[in-house]
């Protein structure tokens, strides 16, 4: 969490912080789709299951209230005594088929999924920001940045956001001296 504030404390100028802001005509747009899907997905995670397991611990039964939209089926959790600790609830990632050719440091580039991101709790973690529903966002594959508080979310999005122009940037300067090195007479010796 602290990395992201640094980062993106230390890179925005003036002219990148333009594109984090909403153009104000389109923000009461964006409000009302922000809460037709606050509806929606309200919606679709109720009710929500609740389920015992043996603490193995402690030797009790303990009872269990999954995180709204949980797809766990928590089966192992209840058939065999498990460490409080070990149970988690999450909803599904949408990683909407996100994967692009990466190289590991290997020479052969693998298909990795990129910024695949849910919503987990960890309801008996000694660390509240574990306990609360919190996304975990999965930046490349067993890379991920959690817990993210929706404050962390806002920041990590705006920090994604300035990337984004960095790569329109990149992208215009690629196109700009593709055509210049076409366009220019060939060195001649
Ligand atoms: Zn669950």
């Amino acid at each position: 969490m602290s990395d992201i504030a640094t980062a993106t404390a230390s890179s925005p100028t003036p002219t990148e912080q333009r594109h984090l802001t909403v153009p104000t005509e389109r923000a009461p747009e964006m409000q009302r789709r922000v809460q037709e899907d606050v509806a929606r997905i309200m919606a679709a995670i109720t009710p929500r299951r609740t389920w015992t397991f043996t603490n193995r611990e402690t030797g009790q039964a303990t009872t269990v209230t999954c995180l709204p939209g949980c797809v766990l089926d928590h089966s192992r959790d209840i058939a065999t005594p498990t460490h409080a600790s070990d149970v988690y609830c999450r909803t599904e990632g949408d990683d909407s088929a996100a994967t692009v050719p990466i190289d590991f440091n290997t020479g052969t580039p693998e298909a990795a999924q990129i910024l695949t991101v849910w919503i987990e709790s960890d309801p008996f973690s000694t660390d509240i920001a574990r306990r609360l529903p919190h996304a975990v966002v999965e930046i490349i594959d067993e890379h991920y940045i959690a817990p993210l508080d929706p404050d962390a979310l806002a920041e990590l999005i705006a920090l994604l956001t300035q990337r984004v122009a960095a790569l329109r940037m990149a992208h215009l300067q690629l196109v700009g001296t593709r055509a210049a090195v076409t366009a220019l007479p060939e060195a001649s010796a």
